[in-house]
């Protein structure tokens, strides 16, 4: 059969032969065009059983959990920034925007399902863990006032790692039956799949702030205060029940980092299970969730779903010393992350570190991505600016700089130290703090091996451009 496909073409380069990838068309036997597209096929598949996978369990956990259960589906909106009004030009500016952390909960009542939607209004703008754990303990404040019954919680997100999927959120489900006495399960959606029923809970707020306004003789709104009584005035009146926080600039105590050692293999579970065994904080891991009728009574033996789903993996939640409490960031520094936005990821990126940035389909190389060493952080351009690799960067927009690793094999690769910097649009940072082995320190030349585990990792992270 005859098909267009991406292939490896070899060309001379400054005197040097080199691979580049081009869309050809060739002739080409069924079976082998089977085994060529089995590799990238196979990731696709994997991703998409897992991403129905687990809004099948989502469904049946919502709709099957007992009555000594509370079911929250939890993320931040994107943050609300506040329309110029007139009222308030001279005045002093309070915030520009606002935080808006949607926590939607289930519970029965009288063994009715009830939905109510919490909203955590803040002018603290930072979305990290601790701010999520101050909203999960307000929730519950709200929760136990509820129902006498409850004894678990079970929470849905997706896996952003710098809030919800990292070592820090999975001690707080470790510690969660000791601060409440609810046990905790917190499950994660498969990335990359459209919006969810927050979004719209989200957007729904939004609209009505801008409507207000937009109004001449609205309301003036110029803090997460003023939003909070706003909200509680005017939209208590539909169908969906909705509870609004106001989250004081100070409320969230982050003096405590509470920080513990890392979990191996994090970034690919989706289940995690809190509770408290003699004195110490653990959780269960598994790499799916489950919420079949015998996983849904806490039955895990009994699963029904055992061919695909593994067993619980036992870990200890060790405590760390608090770091440097001076230390503003919030991601877990040390570790190798794939996930979360670019934003996020470039945050968190420190000098010194490897990352890893989109190759486009048919660069030269035949990259699946790019290595490289960071050795400026994140940084506003404030006029256009090149590098020494005609990579342009507009006014206005952040950026990282990074020198490049040049790939010698799937697994080897040569540090340009002497080569010129980089500039990269700080979205494109896919990976963060990659592993690493040494091999050589020639000057200008050192060697340094990557493991298959990581390299498939961050194959993985790159955005899925699928040819047709
Ligand atoms: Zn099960």
């Amino acid at each position: 059969m005859s098909v267009k496909l991406f292939q490896d073409v070899e060309t001379m380069y400054e005197g040097r032969l080199r691979k580049r990838k081009d869309l050809l068309k060739i002739d080409i036997p069924a079976m082998d065009l089977v085994e060529k597209c089995r590799v990238k096929f196979q990731k696709f598949i994997k991703h998409n059983f897992v991403y129905q996978w687990q809004a099948t369990q989502f469904k049946n956990c919502v709709t099957e959990f007992p009555s000594d259960v509370i079911v929250s589906v939890v993320d931040f909106a994107e943050n609300y920034t506040f329309k110029e009004q007139n009222e308030i030009q001279s005045m002093h500016w309070w915030s520009n925007q606002v935080t808006i952390f949607v926590h939607i909960t289930y519970y029965r009542s009288q063994g009715e399902i009830q939905k109510v939607v919490h909203f955590f209004i803040s002018d603290d703008k930072k979305h990290d863990t601790l701010f999520v754990q101050h909203c999960f303990m307000l929730h519950w404040g709200w929760a136990r006032e509820q129902s006498t019954e409850l004894r678990q919680h079970w929470v849905w997100s997706d896996g952003a790692a710098s809030q919800f999927k990292a070592k820090r959120p999975f001690y707080f489900v470790g510690r969660y039956q000791s601060l409440t006495g609810l046990s905790m399960i917190w499950n994660f959606f498969e990335s990359g799949h459209g919006k969810g029923e927050h979004d719209g809970a989200g957007a729904v707020i939004k609209r009505a702030l801008t409507h207000e306004q937009l109004k001449a003789d609205g309301e003036v709104l110029k803090n997460a205060g003023d939003v909070v009584e706003f909200l509680r005035k005017h939209f208590q009146d539909s169908d969906v029940k909705r509870v609004f926080w106001e989250v004081g600039i100070n409320d969230v105590n982050r003096e405590n980092e509470w920080n513990c050692e890392g979990i191996p293999q994090l970034r690919t579970l989706h289940s995690v299970r809190g509770y408290t065994w003699a004195g110490s904080h653990c959780i269960g891991v598994r790499q799916l969730s489950c919420y079949c009728y015998n996983c849904t009574r806490g039955l895990w033996k009994r699963c029904a779903n055992r061919a695909h789903v593994t067993n619980w993996e036992y870990h200890t939640m060790v405590p760390l010393e608090d770091m440097d409490t001076s230390d503003t960031r919030h991601l877990d520094n040390e570790m190798f992350m794939t996930e979360g936005n670019g934003d996020q990821l470039s945050d968190a990126l420190m000098v010194g570190d490897t990352f890893a940035v989109n190759a486009e389909e048919g660069n030269p190389e035949g990259a699946d991505f790019y290595l490289l060493k960071c050795i400026q952080t994140k940084t506003l351009a404030t006029t256009a600016i090149c590098d020494g690799w005609d990579n342009n960067i507009g006014p206005g927009t952040f950026y990282v700089t990074g020198v490049f690793y040049e790939r010698i094999d799937d697994a080897m690769f040569r540090l340009l130290d002497s080569a010129p910097p980089a500039y990269l649009y700080s979205h494109l940072v896919r990976s963060i703090k990659i592993p690493l082995t040494q091999i050589s320190n020639a000057p200008n030349s050192a060697l340094y091996s990557i493991s298959l585990g990581a390299y498939e990792a961050i194959y993985n992270s790159m955005p899925w451009d699928l040819v047709e």
